[in-house]
């Protein structure tokens, strides 16, 4: 009788007899959560929320004003000592509605889990809460105060709670982050920053046959602009900037351009880069207003920062701390994995200050990550999380300290 009820029991997908990673993941997968599939999003935050209860987490869930935005989570359990480990995931994924892929689909070997963000982020989701569940339950009270931030909206940003993430940085000791490992299994040390800049310059507008004097041309200054932008680009030290957008006057031939605007990405791997950049824009900048000064007009080229992101790279003790990560997957899967940068910027990046370990990509392990073909290594939820535990275990020894 008992084996009926066993072989049945099996039948039922997601079952909740018994806890099964897969089925967990399968569960999270299936709720589409596109950044702005705002309802399906919060139903994310709310399968994480009452696991992280159960763990005995404090919940402090902060909703968008304007409602464009899901929930963030931003839960906390006390620990014996006041220095703190933040964890982050996020319940968003890339996939809007009008994606073709939908559901969670398991290869025939068992082996591979496919869905939309099964690895970015809803594997990271699994690993984290499993983890944490393996090394709470021996240790009830951790040594350290223990944060779980997970945004609504890390594909877009993280607006509208990133204005409240480097105070988040500032109150931590250790930012552990659940993105997917890189393709090969390693984890990441570093991570690019990225600063975007909209720029705006006006001139005045003039007939081009007549008056062509009178006029002052816009789009030539900013192109101009974008000209000198472009060639700060640096690839010895992995500084780059994209003419993204350009755009000025009417369409017309015969108008001397009276405004033009510019939208530029641009990327780095320290902050001393980022800041000689900067020093460089603004006297792009300063040149081409003393220009247009002196053909009558004040303060023509003005920019704005919409996105500003800052780069981490691998602080002191940023060996040591991997060193002792890697040490644990190693130990769990039995093959050797780094530490390495990704050029890709991720909410950890919001968090980073000068002396704070950053080590993200400790989610699963798979491939393809924001395409059709999404992948998650299954046995990399169980592995992953197991690393994650043996990780805690050498922080509650006293082996590592922060
Ligand atoms: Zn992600």
């Amino acid at each position: 009788m008992k084996k009926i009820i066993i072989s049945i029991m099996s039948l039922i997908p997601f079952s909740a007899f018994a806890y099964d990673p897969t089925a967990f993941l399968g569960q999270l997968v299936e709720i589409e959560s596109g950044t702005n599939q705002v309802g399906n999003v919060n139903k994310v935050q709310d399968l994480l929320e009452v696991r992280l209860k159960k763990l005995g987490f404090a919940i402090d869930r902060q909703k968008d004003p304007a409602k464009k935005s899901g929930d963030l989570i931003l839960a906390t359990l006390k620990g014996k000592e006041s220095k703190a480990v933040t964890l982050i995931v996020h319940a968003d994924t890339v996939f809007e509605p009008e994606a073709k892929f939908k559901g969670f689909k398991i290869s025939e070997d068992k082996k591979y889990g496919y869905g939309p963000g099964v690895i970015d982020n809803k594997g990271g989701i699994v690993v984290m809460l499993d983890g944490l569940e393996l090394y709470l339950k021996k240790n009830p009270v951790p040594r350290y105060t223990l944060k779980v931030l997970s945004s609504p909206s890390e594909e877009t940003g993280s607006a509208p709670y990133v204005k409240n993430f480097k105070g988040y940085g500032e109150e931590t000791n250790l930012v552990l982050s659940f993105e997917p490992s890189l393709d090969d299994g390693s984890i990441v040390n570093s991570r690019r920053g990225n600063r975007w800049f909209h720029f705006k310059t006006i001139g005045k507008e003039a007939h081009a046959g007549r008056a062509f004097k009178e006029g002052i041309n816009a789009c030539t200054e900013m192109s101009m602009i974008a000209g000198q932008i472009a060639a700060l680009t640096d690839f010895s030290k992995n500084l780059t900037l994209n003419i993204g957008h350009l755009k000025g006057g009417q369409d017309k031939y015969n108008i001397v351009c009276g405004s033009a605007e510019l939208k530029v990405d641009t990327r780095f791997s320290s902050v001393k880069v980022r800041d000689e950049m900067q020093k460089k824009i603004d006297k792009i900048i300063a040149e081409s207003n003393r220009r247009q000064e002196k053909r009558g007009i004040i303060n023509a080229t003005t920019f704005e920062i919409v996105d500003d992101s800052p780069p981490y790279s691998p602080e002191k003790m940023t060996s040591t701390v991997a060193a002792v990560y890697l040490k644990q997957i190693e130990a769990v899967e039995g093959r050797k994995v780094i530490a390495l940068g990704s050029g890709a910027s991720a909410d950890a990046n919001y968090l980073a200050r000068p002396d704070l370990v950053i080590l993200d990509g400790l989610g699963p392990t798979g491939k393809e990550m924001h395409t059709n073909d999404e992948a998650v290594n299954l046995e990399s939820l169980t592995t992953r999380a197991k690393a994650f535990d043996k990780f805690m275990q050498e922080i509650e020894s006293g082996k590592l300290s922060l």
